[in-house]
């Protein structure tokens, strides 16, 4: 996979942070995983439509998919959008949502918001990003790589 930066950023608009997820969003070559946390208002939202702006994915298209739970936009990759706020069964829903065939989609880019509601499903490899509102348009995001714990396919990621 092309560079997606990692580490520490904060952002002071909401474009900002829609500039940063698109540089990301450009450096995908690969199926991928990214998880978006942090409070409601922090803005995965806006950091969604960033990525999926940088798959050539009309921004416009992507918006909190709370009441389908998943939005599936096609443009350079396939991203599915996912928020789980609403969630309550757990593991069974999340079976249900058919993200594993998801994950196991070759031009598949799973966004995830809440994914603290996966509970302990097993997301390896993922691409962590946590987002802290520090006040008006500031914003703190992290982004981490979740190495995979064993891997025959990417021992060469760092
Ligand atoms: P979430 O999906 O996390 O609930 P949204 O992305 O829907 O949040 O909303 C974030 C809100 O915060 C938007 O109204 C956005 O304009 C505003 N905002 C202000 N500053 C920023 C920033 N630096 N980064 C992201 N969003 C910001
Ligand atoms: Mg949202």
């Amino acid at each position: 996979m092309a560079s997606i930066p990692t580490g520490e950023f904060t952002t002071h608009s909401a474009e900002e942070t829609f500039e940063l997820a698109y540089r990301i969003g450009e450096a995908i070559a690969d199926a991928s995983v990214f998880l978006l946390e942090g409070d409601l208002g922090a803005g995965k939202t806006v950091f969604a439509k960033g990525l999926g702006a940088g798959l050539e994915i009309d921004p416009a298209d992507v918006n909190s998919p709370t009441f389908t739970i998943i939005n599936q936009h096609d443009g350079r990759m396939r991203m599915y959008h996912l928020d789980l706020y609403r969630i309550e069964g757990g593991l069974n829903d999340v079976r249900e949502l058919g993200l594993e065939e998801m994950l196991e989609d070759p031009s598949g880019v799973v966004v995830i918001e809440w994914p603290e509601r996966l509970g302990a499903y097993a997301l390896t490899g993922a691409y962590l990003i946590n987002i802290v509102d520090l006040g008006m348009d500031e914003r703190t995001i992290k982004i981490h790589h979740k190495k995979h714990k064993s891997s025959h396919k990417n021992h060469k990621s760092t």
